[in-house]
């Protein structure tokens, strides 16, 4: 969902909330660029996202595997699991409102490394050390994405 004011395409989920009736959740959202601040809608209508991944298979992405990736990681960092939700949650909004069904492991790793960096800097080179153990970024960013 591109800022509406800048029309950049990167923005963070401030606040999540179920709205009335319950079939959907409003979020408000703050473009990483301009600060401007605006609100999404997010409805029931989940999509099954395949990952493409670098040998050109095709499978469903597991978002429970992701988040337990996540969550392992960030057990001694400073990061909640509430904070963990609203990445995966910010990923997947991304996703759905671009209208994609299909991703590429790389772009998937790019986009949770590209929170986790907002999130918390530190934990972010933590995190990333833990998985790259001395190999490339790309291999690393790769690996997150197959978590
Ligand atoms: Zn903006």
């Amino acid at each position: 969902m591109n800022c509406p004011k800048c029309g950049f395409e990167e923005s963070k989920v401030v606040d999540s909330r179920a709205s009335e009736p319950q079939d959907a959740i409003r979020r408000r959202r703050e473009c990483e660029q301009c600060g401007a601040r605006f609100t999404t809608y997010e409805r029931r209508e989940e999509q099954p996202l395949e990952v493409i991944k670098r040998d050109g298979s095709r499978e469903p992405f597991d978002f429970s595997k992701l988040r337990r990736g996540l969550l392992s990681a960030a057990v001694k960092r400073n990061i909640s699991s509430e904070d963990i939700d609203l990445l995966i949650t910010d990923i997947k909004d991304s996703l759905q409102n671009s209208f994609r069904s299909e991703v590429d492991s790389a772009t998937l790793g790019d986009m949770v490394l590209l929170r986790l960096k907002n999130l918390d800097a530190v934990a972010y080179v933590r995190f990333a050390s833990v998985y790259k153990d001395f190999r490339t970024v790309e291999e690393f960013i790769s690996e997150v994405a197959e978590l």
